[in-house]
């Protein structure tokens, strides 16, 4: 088995490189390392299955040999990130998904894209399931995010039924885990960095807003059930396990030691009120559903963000 993973040296993708590699197959990493990072996929470098082409797939990609498997997940995916990058964000989620797509047609290969709850935008049904359009702003500040993802259904979905690809769209939720980048912006790394350094601990809002976080272990897990099953719709993969982000800094407070206070700090426009998956299909399709619950999943994160921190010499608890 060979299998492309595009956006491989990211926070998720590297998770992929490991776990394809550890099935036996081949993997071909590519990415062009505006948020992925080398560090990510240092310790695969020296397996002889695995190789990482420096790329940036809103071009074209040709590769010689066959591949048997393409998994698209290169974009910036943290709402810092894509409006920081919001050209290359939009042009990762369309000519990046026009181009893999491409190749799995030519190659024959199986395909999967790497969706996202922010298809739902700010959502008006609750919990989220897959049959609901959602709520977008296309011209908001996230709309460069949400509106590539949509598109990139669309053309996963024309794919499939046009040129008869076997395709796979997993619509990703609220995810945390090992080499989250601390400074990505997201609500979980900014926490804990600013638990860890003693900083003030920046709620947006009144923190009434709810997410519900899953860890890449259980992510990695589903996607991987998925692209082995004969299903073209998407799916769903998160931790129903919802919370208010106000609970959530408390529990990173607690779980931390750490005094930092509580501070609050304006919404970001489009900041969506509510979400949590409906796993219902993922139950049913793939048997899957999460292991690792938010305490245990916590606790390991936090020792990364240790570690990470003591390495810079900025932790003030240990
Ligand atoms: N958030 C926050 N403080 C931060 C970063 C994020 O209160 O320092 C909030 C953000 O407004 C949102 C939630 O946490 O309501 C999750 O934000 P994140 O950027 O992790 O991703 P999103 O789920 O919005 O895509």
């Amino acid at each position: 088995m060979r299998t492309v993973i595009t956006g491989g040296a990211g926070f998720i993708g590297s998770h992929l490189c490991e776990k394809f590699l550890s099935l036996g197959h081949e993997v071909i990493c590519v990415d062009n390392l505006i948020t992925g990072s080398l560090v990510n996929i240092e310790h695969l470098r020296a397996n002889a299955n695995f190789s990482f082409i420096r790329h940036d797939i809103s071009h074209p990609l040709e590769l010689t040999g066959p591949v048997n498997n393409i998994l698209h997940f290169a974009s910036p995916a943290s709402p810092v990130d894509y409006l920081q990058y919001p050209i290359p964000t939009l042009k990762a989620g369309s000519l990046g998904t026009h181009n893999s797509l491409g190749l799995a047609k030519a190659k024959n290969a199986a395909f999967l894209m790497a969706s996202t709850s922010e298809v739902y935008g700010d959502p008006e049904r609750h919990p989220q399931s897959e049959d609901y359009w959602g709520n977008v702003n296309p011209i908001g500040i996230r709309g460069v995010y949400d509106e590539a993802k949509r598109f990139a259904e669309a053309m996963v979905m024309a794919y499939h039924r046009c040129h008869g690809v076997n395709t796979h769209i997993v619509r990703i939720f609220n995810t945390y885990g090992n080499r989250m980048r601390l400074d990505d912006g997201r609500v979980l790394p900014n926490f804990m960095g600013q638990a860890l350094r003693g900083d003030s601990i920046t709620v947006y809002g009144d923190g009434s807003q709810t997410r519900s976080f899953c860890h890449v272990d259980d992510l990695v897990e589903g996607i991987t059930r998925l692209l082995f099953k004969d299903f073209h719709e998407p799916v769903n993969l998160g931790n129903p396990a919802e919370v208010t982000i106000l609970e959530f800094a408390d529990e990173i407070l607690k779980l931390s030691g750490s005094k930092s206070p509580i501070v609050f700090r304006p919404l970001p426009q489009d900041d969506p009120k509510v979400r949590k998956p409906d796993i219902t299909r993922a139950r049913n399709l793939l048997g899957w559903e999460p292991k690792i619950g938010r305490s245990e999943g916590l606790e390991r994160t936090l020792r990364h963000f240790q570690e990470k921190l003591k390495a810079l010499g900025k932790t003030t608890t240990s």
